[in-house]
């Protein structure tokens, strides 16, 4: 006779990919105990390990009930000795003590401190921890050179730390829209990133910009930005080309997961009226992506760019592993038959691939 607890134990897939996961789920403790493991592995640059805590994550996120135990776990994928221990943490103490101590610690905070600068990578922060910088007051009162990204990111830190809400994203879709729609007529513009998956706050806006004809978008992102920036619209901006075509890997095989798209990192400034800034405030600074990508290349860049970072992450494992593919925000490449396979939507990517059509809404793994 089995315990009771076994026989009502849980099935997940193995990749996150073939799941569908609820931006709210049963499980926000065991997963953001997991989350901050990855966070601190991330931001010592132990890959590796983040992306095994990310994937232990993953999985409770994707189970239909709360855990209460762990021997319901049994037979679960990405589920290693390390997570699992802070899951059995967690579920007797209702904490874990190494995510307790990282929570703490004050390497963790300067590290989340400094990178939560825009324009500041891991390295950089670790560079100044190094000399002794741990906090945004340390760095304004040293001699420490910053590039415009990282000026701008100082200047506008509590605006851009600050979530942005649904509301704002709405209002700088139509912003965007009527850019666009002005400038380039049949030019279209989509919400991607985390709002397009139903997040109610954001790190940022994301957005997808294509024409219809293949060609006719070329010339778009310098229009958009003019006028933007002609509006008053931009704090910030740093616009760099198509690389898709000159690069050595040649299309489809990216060095990195870094996608070749002409693209633009902005910050915006929105007045009141466009939005709702802090009190006292006429205005605040909103980080906005911008892409442009040929039609022929939308629907991989749809998917590419509508996340979350571990979806994507476990799709292109998936199409490498399972199905021999190699797949980008550019291309699928068949490996086996050695031809690239067309897509104009993103069911199409989904059957090439393999996979069940998991709609934007349920990639929030
Ligand atoms: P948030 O609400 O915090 O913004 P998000 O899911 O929108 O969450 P982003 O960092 O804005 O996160 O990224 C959105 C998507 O775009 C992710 O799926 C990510 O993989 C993709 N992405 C981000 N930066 C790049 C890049 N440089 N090249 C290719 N893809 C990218
Ligand atoms: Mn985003
Ligand atoms: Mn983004």
């Amino acid at each position: 006779i089995k315990p009771a607890e076994e026989t009502c134990s849980f099935t997940v897939p193995n990749y996150a990919c073939q799941r569908r996961t609820q931006l709210h789920h049963h499980n926000p403790s065991l997963s953001d105990a997991l989350t901050l493991l990855a966070e601190n592995a991330e931001l010592n640059e132990d890959d590796g390990r983040a992306v095994a805590f990310r994937r232990a994550a993953a999985v409770l996120k994707a189970l239909p009930a709360e855990v209460t135990s762990v021997s319901q776990l049994k037979g679960l994928p990405c589920l290693g000795e390390h997570s699992l221990r802070v899951i059995k943490d967690v579920l007797k103490d209702g904490s874990c003590s190494e995510v307790e101590t990282t929570k703490h610690s004050q390497r963790f905070n300067a590290l989340k401190v400094l990178t939560g600068i825009f324009g500041v990578g891991v390295k950089t922060a670790d560079r100044w921890i190094r000399d002794g910088i741990f906090n945004l007051q340390q760095l304004r009162e040293s001699q420490t050179t910053l590039n415009r990204a990282q000026q701008a990111g100082l200047d506008h830190y509590e605006d851009l730390n600050q979530p942005v809400t649904r509301a704002d994203a709405d209002s700088i879709t139509e912003i965007v829209q009527e850019a666009v729609s002005s400038l380039f007529p049949g030019a279209q513009v989509t919400l991607t990133g985390g709002f397009r998956r139903g997040k109610m706050t954001g790190h940022d806006v994301d957005f997808l910009l294509t024409h219809p004809e293949e060609g006719r978008e070329e010339g778009l992102m310098d229009k958009v930005v003019s006028w933007l920036d002609s509006q008053g619209l931009l704090l910030y901006q740093k616009t760099s080309r198509n690389s898709y075509l000159e690069s050595r890997d040649g299309p489809g095989r990216p060095s990195s997961n870094m996608d070749r798209f002409e693209r633009c990192f902005a910050i915006f400034k929105l007045s009141r009226g466009q939005t709702s800034p802090p009190a006292g405030h006429q205005w605040r600074a909103v980080r906005v992506d911008l892409v442009v990508t040929p039609i022929s290349q939308f629907a991989f860049a749809l998917l590419g760019w509508t996340g979350s970072k571990l979806f994507e992450r476990e799709l292109r494992r998936w199409a490498g592993h399972e199905k021999a593919m190699s797949l980008s925000s550019h291309a699928l490449f068949d490996k086996t038959q050695k031809r690239y396979l067309r897509a104009s939507s993103e069911e199409e990517i989904f059957t090439h691939l393999g996979l069940s059509f998991i709609p934007p809404s349920q990639r929030n793994a």
